[in-house]
């Protein structure tokens, strides 16, 4: 099997031996397939009482307020430091609303508390495969194209034209974004007829 490590940055060819065999698929590593094989579900309910559990689940990050998650996302529209704050990505919220997209973030944004590690794009966040991903105001660490490397069109807008992430985009806009996104905002909607 190949395996992937260090966030995807080594593929390592592995050969696995023993009984039985467990393995993990990344996710959107490979498109779901119908099997020809039918599979015997069993039900399994072990007598786990309440003193029994060390870990409980106190919170549940689901949808967001758009209904669309993350991780199974068409289109994700992610800001960075350069969003300069919580304030602007209520711009992203709107593009997303339009194009029916979710928002994303890269770690600094979740470390300052501007947005919810839900949103977190990346090796410690989620990774995401959308058809489109549109980075604003993100340098494009190793750490954050783990997250977003499987995306079909990257779009990266950045003022720094030498911002690691415009080797990474498939369209490279240099421009400010608080100048750029109330244009492209407006442009959206009116292709959307919105
Ligand atoms: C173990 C580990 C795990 C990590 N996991 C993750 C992870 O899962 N996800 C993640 O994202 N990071 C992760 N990181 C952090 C990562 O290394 C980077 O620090 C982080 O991704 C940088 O975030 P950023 O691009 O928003 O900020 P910065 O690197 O500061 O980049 C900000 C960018 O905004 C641009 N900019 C500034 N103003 C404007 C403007 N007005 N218009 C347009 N562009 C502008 C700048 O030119 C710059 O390129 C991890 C780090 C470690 C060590």
């Amino acid at each position: 099997m190949t395996r992937a490590r260090w966030g995807g940055n080594l593929l390592e060819r592995s050969k696995v031996t023993g009984e039985p065999l467990l393995a993990t698929v990344q996710a959107h590593a490979v498109a779901a397939q119908e099997s020809p094989e039918t599979a015997d579900l069993q039900t399994f309910a072990p007598p786990v009482t309440d003193a029994d559990l060390v870990v409980g689940i106190v919170d549940r990050a689901g949808a967001q307020a758009t209904g669309v998650g993350l991780a199974e996302a068409k289109v994700v529209i992610s800001g960075g430091r350069g969003m300069d704050g919580p304030e602007a990505f209520a711009m992203l919220e709107e593009l997303a609303d339009i194009l029916g997209g979710a928002v994303g973030c890269s770690r600094v944004v979740t470390s300052a508390g501007w947005r919810p590690h839900a949103e977190q794009v990346g090796q410690t966040g989620t990774k995401v495969a959308p058809e489109l991903y549109l980075a604003f105001g993100i340098s494009g660490a190793t750490q954050h194209i783990a997250g977003c490397k499987s995306a079909k069109t990257l779009i990266a807008v950045n003022t720094d034209a030498q911002a690691p992430i415009m080797t990474h985009a498939d369209y490279a806009v240099v421009d400010n974004l608080h100048t750029l996104l109330p244009v492209l905002i407006e442009k959206a909607r009116a292709a959307k007829g919105a």
